[in-house]
């Protein structure tokens, strides 16, 4: 024990002597010391004391087929055996990213055959608009530069995912910012929708996508770019009316559809793509995290035939990482996906999984004297927290209330993430209905003690 705890010493002395978190108050956090995680199997996590926490998060919505999976350990050190590194510039290529490349074809919906690699979501992010302009330009429309993103958004944090992303607090610390990138308010009527109704609110807002259209002048703008639910916003479900006239909005105007799928691809909602949950077509998808569920960094973007065909037959396409499709990345993804289709858990997130989560939450929060919805699908899921549920009244200080709640569930040792007075679930896809009902357990528990806290019952 008393090793742990000098070990656990030395590794915060350590951290806060030489590592700067990312989105973190780097020396509040070195005055508190972090959390130092040191071995994980399924759903759980230990900590170098030794205590077991649960992750309600699947680490930062990517560990989708849970931790310590022996499958994705052997392709990787197998691959790393036969080829650990080669790049696909000089006109080669490797046997894991053709594996990788036909299994995405046959995962994704029918148009989707060619894909593109990287090393993260920002940097799918990034891909995504090089094939977005080059597509334009080749169509002899180069002029269509402006994307359409949308305020509280998450796509990333190099220059053009933060750009891209909505989020005020991040766009502050960023004096100089990608070029034509205009934003639209967000669907999220609890906070934002006034007296409207709900499906009345999501049309008025994506109305706003053919207003921002207009403005910039259709043959100006190449592409609208949105998360099929905000993931890091707040886990925000559309209202039904949002995504089908969003869609025809695009459609109408020739303004191409990115769907970032970073956080809802791979089984989140309980279908392989976010988008397919909500029904509507994309004609760019994004991927990151659960496509090798974390295990070691890898994106890609998916482009339709109508773009991929632009480009393949247009000449060199000036893009590209050292990394791209990375071999051994390419071969934990292949394992991975195979795992997600082959052992059936995506589609047990869509027909077991994923109801009962949402079920417990529900059965658990609902009513609950400081919970004002709860949104999601499969296992994902957004609970909003609020003075008066009712009323729709959010806190005043909402933010500290999160993060209020964040600690009681944190030192509870159950990880559930605050976004602002957002609480956010989005455990391992591999979760069993014990699991389940311990972490509704536990965020109730979170819940209810910010309740009290705050004095309210
Ligand atoms: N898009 C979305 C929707 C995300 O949630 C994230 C990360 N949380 C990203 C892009 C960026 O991914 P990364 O952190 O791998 O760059």
């Amino acid at each position: 024990m008393n090793d742990r705890i000098d070990s656990t010493a030395r590794y915060r002395a350590l951290d806060a002597a030489h590592h700067i978190h990312p989105f973190s108050d780097t020396a509040e956090l070195n005055g508190a010391g972090s959390r130092v995680i040191v071995k994980a199997d399924g759903v759980y996590l230990w900590d170098s004391d030794g205590t077991r926490i649960i992750d309600g998060m699947a680490g930062l919505w990517c560990v989708n087929v849970g931790y310590g999976r022996r499958e994705l350990l052997d392709a990787a050190s197998e691959q790393m055996q036969a080829l650990p590194y080669y790049n696909t510039f000089f006109r080669t290529t490797h046997p894991p990213v053709v594996e990788l490349s036909d299994m995405l074809a046959q995962l994704a919906p029918a148009c989707f055959n060619r894909f593109l690699y990287c090393n993260s979501g920002s940097e799918a992010n990034d891909t995504a608009l090089r094939a977005v302009h080059r597509y334009w330009a080749l169509q002899g429309k180069p002029h269509k530069r402006y994307v359409i993103a949308r305020r509280n958004a998450y796509h990333g944090s190099t220059i053009a995912g933060a750009t891209l992303g909505g989020m005020a607090y991040v766009h502050e610390q960023m004096p100089s910012k990608m070029e034509h990138v205009a934003h639209i308010d967000q669907p999220y009527w609890f906070g934002e929708g006034g007296e409207m109704d709900a499906d009345a609110f999501g049309a008025e807002r994506a109305s706003q996508l053919e207003a921002k259209i207009v403005e910039l002048g259709a043959d100006n703008v190449a592409a609208f770019i949105g998360e099929p639910f905000q993931g890091a916003g707040g886990v925000i479900f559309p209202s039904s009316t949002y995504w089908p006239e969003i869609e025809r909005i695009c459609r109408k105007h020739d303004v191409l559809f990115i769907a970032d799928e970073v956080i809802g691809g791979f089984g989140r909602t309980g279908e392989w793509f976010a988008h397919r949950h909500f029904g509507f077509e994309p004609d760019v998808i994004t991927m990151a995290k659960g496509l090798t569920s974390g295990y070691i960094p890898m994106g890609a973007v998916g482009l339709s035939d109508r773009i991929a065909n632009v480009i393949v037959e247009g000449g060199e396409f000036n893009h590209g990482f050292t990394y791209s499709g990375h071999p051994v990345a390419a071969a934990v993804a292949v394992a991975n996906l195979k795992l997600l289709r082959d052992e059936g858990i995506v589609a047990r997130v869509k027909n077991d999984a994923g109801p009962y989560f949402q079920k417990q939450l529900r059965e658990a929060l609902s009513g609950h004297p400081i919970v004002g919805e709860i949104h999601g699908a499969g296992l994902v899921a957004g609970i909003q927290l609020a003075e008066d549920p009712a009323a729709r009244k959010r806190f005043d200080n909402g933010g500290e209330v999160g993060t209020l709640c964040r600690n009681f569930s944190f030192n509870d040792n159950l990880v559930m993430r605050a976004s602002g007075d957002r609480m956010l679930l989005s455990p391992p896809l591999v979760v069993t209905h014990d699991e389940v009902n311990e972490i509704v357990a536990r965020a109730k528990a979170a819940i209810d003690a910010t309740a009290k806290a705050l004095n309210i019952r």
